[in-house]
């Protein structure tokens, strides 16, 4: 068959969630997603650490967070099939944010956004830390703000959840790669294939996640996401932390958790753009290493035992989501631009998006402030919560 309704480009979470969501909605239009690394070897979905949080500043990620942590809590029973268990392993540890003079501001403004939106996060002395955390060094902080409707899941089964049911619900999975969307005009008309074939389709989404933006330009429709490398590293300590490390920001911006018997550390930090995948283990020693030694001596007798590095599909005007039909071409719909809160965004946004093709409009939550022509129109999503 080569002629869809709806043809999707990439078959990470997002595409995964949007045909997903058609489904659910009952749209019986046929639907094929194109994925051209059939191992998800280098999808960002598998590399994501999978951190869910409701601790943002603005209305519409607040909002999708809430949306997206309860389709997440109830996500083990709800996508369940033949009486197989879909475990996502969601570990509700919570998130801690350490600010120091600088960031407390920051996190108050945040905190009465919080209270508008009934998040439940709160406030901690410098004290009532060092309580709850004996090993943190707390002298330089001037408190925290503790989000508990957080924690961490694993991405890749709940990708591999969406996808059992796409393909249950006669969504094709076509493991090849997209040369290049066709247009005709103002509309949108297929797909051609880096092997030459040619799909039809009067919508194409655009879901290739870091290598979206590389696909729009094709179009001469540039959108500002590019490729950019984020690392993660496991340690090991001797004396390893007596209670359970929540998901912990550091004022500096590296965060640690417990994951296991071990801990995730990891550090966005200024990056060049472009497809890296190479693990920088010096970055580790002589960066990420004393900043940890500076927060627990715990830290100081520790061991990386190895890491590994992905993409975020990072926007470069407001680091947040772009989710819409291109204005300049119809048929057009575009899902991208994450920047490091996909995992989280996606059953929101998969299903924001599909309300859009199904429907016309939104239904649930009105995504429209994620909208493509935003950047056009100066309208921006300033988010003082982007990690
Ligand atoms: C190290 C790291 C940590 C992260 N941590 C978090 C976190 O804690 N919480 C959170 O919410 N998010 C996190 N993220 C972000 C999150 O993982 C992404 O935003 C999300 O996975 C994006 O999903 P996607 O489907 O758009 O992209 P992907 O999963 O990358 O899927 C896009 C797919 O498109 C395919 N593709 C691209 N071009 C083509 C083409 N031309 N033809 C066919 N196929 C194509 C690619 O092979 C890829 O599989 C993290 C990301 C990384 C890298």
């Amino acid at each position: 068959m080569k002629n869809y309704d709806v043809l999707i480009v990439g078959g990470g979470i997002m595409a995964a969630s949007v045909a997903y969501h058609l489904r659910e909605q009952g749209y019986s239009g046929s639907i094929g997603i194109f994925e051209k690394d059939a191992m998800y070897e280098y999808s960002s979905t598998p590399r994501s650490e999978g951190g869910i949080r409701q601790t943002f500043s603005t209305e519409i990620n607040i909002k999708m967070s809430q949306y997206s942590f309860n389709m997440y809590e109830k996500f083990e029973q709800e996508m369940a099939l033949d009486g197989d268990e879909t475990l996502i392993d969601f570990k509700k540890n919570g998130y801690l944010y350490l600010l120091n003079e600088m960031s407390l501001p920051i996190f108050e403004d945040i905190l009465k956004i919080h209270r508008k939106l009934n998040v439940k996060s709160e406030y901690w002395t410098p004290a009532e830390l060092k309580e709850r955390y004996p090993d943190f060094c707390v002298e330089d902080l001037a408190g925290a703000v503790f989000d508990p409707d957080a924690g961490n899941a694993d991405p890749y089964s709940v990708l591999q959840a969406y996808n059992r049911h796409n393909k249950r619900r006669d969504v094709d999975y076509m493991y090849e790669e997209v040369d290049t969307i066709l247009r005709e005009g103002d509309r949108v008309t297929g797909v051609r294939l880096a092997n030459g074939e040619v799909y039809h389709a009067n919508i194409v989404v655009n879901a290739a996640g870091a290598w979206s933006g590389e696909l729009s330009d094709k179009l001469a429709l540039p959108i500002p996401v590019k490729p950019l490398r984020r690392q993660l590293y496991t340690i090991d300590m001797t004396e390893r932390f007596s209670q359970t490390i929540p998901f912990t920001f550091d004022p500096t911006g590296l965060h640690f958790r417990t994951e296991g018997d071990r801990y995730v550390v990891g550090w966005a930090r200024e990056d060049a753009y472009g497809y890296n995948f190479k693990l920088n283990r010096s970055f580790f020693e002589e960066e990420i290493w004393p900043v940890l030694a500076s927060r627990s001596p715990l830290f100081e007798q520790l061991k990386m035992e190895r890491g590994w590095a992905g993409l975020y599909d990072y926007n470069t005007a407001d680091q947040n989501a772009v989710i819409g039909e291109h204005p300049e071409l119809t048929g057009y719909y575009i899902i991208t631009g994450f920047s490091g809160h996909g995992f989280q965004h996606a059953p929101a946004a998969g299903n924001g998006l599909a309300e859009l093709i199904h429907y016309g409009k939104y239904e649930t939550i009105d995504l429209h402030p994620l909208r493509v022509e935003r950047f056009k129109e100066k309208d921006l999503v300033l988010e003082t919560a982007v990690y």
